[in-house]
């Protein structure tokens, strides 16, 4: 009954053939690359129309974040760019507009794939690691406070219902992916309640899939492991934190922020953006951001409202400009621009339509 929940997870608005999907742009490189998904979806003919909305980190914008989550859930799709979060401002202002989408609509897995891009140079070859985090809790419950001048404490909660959620997630993913090992990442040494919990909730859950190979692994040697030997891991598991500093390895290890997609997925909802979440706001406006990540999230996305024909499409052209044609933005070493990689892909679409 879970998988065919999940299977079914993120019902969607659909009129006519026609998807309605949610468009969060954000800050920095968020606007233009959205600008990019939508030309290419107009070049595929992707039967997808955007309903914009944005946040901003403004203190008191509370009527852009309600209308914004209103309109995921009227969608129940959304993509999304990432909105910045400053570090200067008071207390008060500095929670996360990023964390608060994803805890009002409880996206409580982010699932990012990492795996090794044809054609283009990398230190490790053949890696193919799927890299689940818990997304709504943990050391992300935004509860501090200084009980006296000098002495803060930051609270770390773990639950078992949303560690088993989790752990449920990741194994019925390795399950439905015919993948072979579910790792579970910790720190229950040191933190032997809140992650000693968080572990014993993977192993039990592991009881439940005998045809799957568990393991666990402590979060120090974890990322040693990743950046010596990342071809052992399969499908990794983890609470939230650690799985801010693994996506980082993992989508530095085949490339960089501007080459991976992730997904944040609910029981109701699913938000599609970036792997590493990043503003790139010392970028944007300079035709520099590599568009890939974006891209192949508004690929994912199609995937996921079940119109695999133009997610292939747009996955395969993005592959082809990178592996065949050779496009190489600034974070690749190369001098190509956004717009060099964005026309490529809009070719590659155009030539592959021709051929369905
Ligand atoms: P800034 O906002 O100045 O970019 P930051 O520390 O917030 O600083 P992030 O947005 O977190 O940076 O991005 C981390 C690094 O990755 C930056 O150097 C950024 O330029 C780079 N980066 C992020 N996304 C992309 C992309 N799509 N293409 C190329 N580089 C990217």
């Amino acid at each position: 009954a879970y998988s065919q929940q999940l299977a079914t997870v993120g019902a969607s608005s659909q009129y006519g053939g026609r998807y309605t999907v949610t468009m969060i742009p954000g800050d920095g490189i968020g606007p233009e690359l959205m600008g990019h998904v939508k030309d290419i979806f107009r070049y595929a003919g992707v039967p997808v129309d955007f309903e914009e909305v944005q946040i901003t980190s403004q203190e008191g914008d509370e009527e852009a974040i309600e209308n914004a989550i209103t309109a995921i859930k009227r969608n129940g799709v959304a993509l999304k760019g990432n909105i910045e979060t400053p570090h200067d401002m008071p207390l008060s202002a500095f929670k996360s507009r990023n964390v608060e989408v994803r805890v009002r609509l409880d996206l409580f897995a982010n699932v990012l794939r990492c795996k090794t891009f044809p054609g283009l140079p990398s230190r490790h070859g053949d890696i193919d690691i799927v890299i689940i985090r818990e997304n709504t809790e943990g050391e992300y419950t935004s509860l501090e406070h200084e009980n006296v001048p000098g002495v803060v404490e930051s609270l770390k909660i773990v639950t078992a219902k949303n560690s088993e959620r989790i752990a449920r997630y990741a194994f019925e993913y390795a399950q439905r992916h015919g993948r072979k090992k579910v790792t579970a990442v910790h720190k229950a040494n040191i933190m032997k309640m809140g992650d000693g919990l968080f572990l014993e909730c993977c192993r039990k859950m592991s009881e439940e899939y005998p045809n799957i190979e568990y393991e666990s692994m402590i979060i120090d040697n974890c990322s040693m492991q990743m950046v010596s030997r990342p071809q052992q891991f399969d499908v990794m598991v983890m609470p939230n934190l650690y799985g801010n500093i693994i996506s980082n390895i993992g989508a530095g290890l085949v490339g960089g922020p501007g080459l991976v997609p992730g997904e944040n997925i609910g029981e109701d909802y699913a938000v599609f953006e970036t792997a590493t979440r990043n503003t790139g706001k010392s970028i944007a406006g300079q035709n520099v951001a590599n568009p890939t990540a974006m891209l192949l999230a508004s690929s994912l996305m199609l995937e996921h409202l079940g119109l695999n024909m133009y997610a292939s499409l747009i996955e395969n052209a993005v592959y082809k400009a990178l592996a065949d044609n050779k496009i190489r933005t600034p974070d690749l070493g190369g001098q190509h621009s956004t717009m060099d990689m964005v026309q490529t892909v809009v070719k590659e679409v155009e030539a592959q339509a021709a051929n369905i």
